[in-house]
């Protein structure tokens, strides 16, 4: 179900423009779609009020919360599982943030990821979207939203666009604090800017090496490093807002003095902050995470030559579950609880 199916559903019945806006407000924000400051008999039409509990019954089937992974550092891996069975992740992150997903699976197959390995299984839709976040809400308070679960958002724009702006919009998330993640697809420069929520936007760069990130990145569009940093630039300086650029550090591929270089030749002076990520190591897959050591002073130094770098954890690294891994050992065993690793004292 879309966000628009549920608007007509409500205009179906009478519901003005302000009565539907009345009744996702409460939705997004997890509250009963009875509750709210004015009494829904003082101001909703007749047939709606009527039509609420089965509404609600409704949205609360699009999904449920399966099962809870807390982290050391305040994090909590969800796996919810949808209608027809489908399973996503969302991260509950430190400081009143969630991140939702976007698809089930993922057709850009980035090397070092997990959800990248099965392909894309299906879209998630916008309701979906919602209700990852309405779930979020019922454990915790969100004051931000990031797209940064499992998925290519610019390879569901429609859904994506359509959550954000009820987010934005109705659902008390600032619009800076709705973070629209991509490998850079030319569709999302060309889109971000109309609607009426204009997200923040983290680009994957992950490389400065065109080759490399082809080889990374296998079936993301082919757009350069610079062209990449140009489309970035733009937004920035049209949405007043700088651009995340995502690092993932992988020992020996991308953690070496060439790459350091590429770095200041790309984003010196640019309206940009850079977000470098050490590796979470998945068993199955060929990548070193680099020490902790390294990755601080890799962010030292690019911080010396002007580029505004933080160095974060992804969240919830104690915990058996980079992206896709939750839904993948749910997949191969369901009986199984999902492990949890400690992380190293590093
Ligand atoms: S890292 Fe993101 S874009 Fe790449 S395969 Fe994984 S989910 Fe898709």
């Amino acid at each position: 179900m879309r966000i628009q199916d549920l608007q007509q559903q409500l205009s179906d019945l009478g519901a003005k423009p302000l009565h539907v806006q009345r009744v996702l407000r409460q939705w997004v924000r997890a509250l009963p779609l009875t509750a709210g400051r004015r009494r829904p008999e003082d101001f909703l039409p007749l047939a709606v009020r009527e039509a609420l509990p089965a509404l609600e019954q409704q949205l609360q089937a699009l999904g449920r919360i399966q099962s809870q992974h807390p982290g050391e550092d305040g994090s909590a891996r969800l796996l919810i599982a949808l209608q027809d069975g489908m399973t996503v992740e969302s991260v509950l992150l430190p400081r009143e943030g969630v991140c939702v997903s976007s698809q089930v699976g993922c057709a850009v197959g980035c090397q070092f990821c997990m959800t990248g390995r099965e392909g894309l299984i299906r879209q998630v839709s916008s309701a979906e979207i919602i209700t990852q976040v309405a779930l979020a809400r019922t454990l915790r308070p969100v004051k931000k939203v990031v797209f940064m679960g499992m998925g290519e958002p610019a390879h569901n724009l429609d859904n994506v666009m359509e959550a954000i702006e009820l987010l934005g919009l109705q659902g008390n998330i600032g619009h800076k604090n709705l973070v629209f993640s991509t490998v850079g697809d030319p569709r999302v420069f060309e889109r971000l800017p109309l609607g009426p929520v204009k997200p923040a936007l983290a680009l994957s760069l992950h490389t400065s090496r065109a080759e490399l990130r082809e080889r990374l990145l296998p079936r993301a569009p082919r757009l350069t490093p610079e062209e990449l940093v140009e489309l970035g630039e733009q937004y920035a300086r049209a949405s007043a807002y700088p651009i995340q650029y995502q690092w993932t550090l992988l020992e020996g591929v991308n953690d070496g003095p060439e790459e350091m270089d590429g770095i200041v030749r790309l984003l010196k002076g640019k309206y940009a902050l850079l977000n470098m990520i050490p590796y979470n190591s998945i068993p199955d897959l060929p990548f070193q995470r680099p020490s902790w050591d390294k990755a601080r002073e890799i962010a030292r130094h690019l911080h010396q030559r002007g580029i505004l770098t933080k160095l974060r954890d992804s969240a919830g690294q104690d915990v058996d579950g980079g992206c896709g891994q939750l839904r993948a050992r749910a997949l191969a065993d369901p009986s199984q609880p999902i492990q949890i690793r400690r992380k190293p004292s590093a």
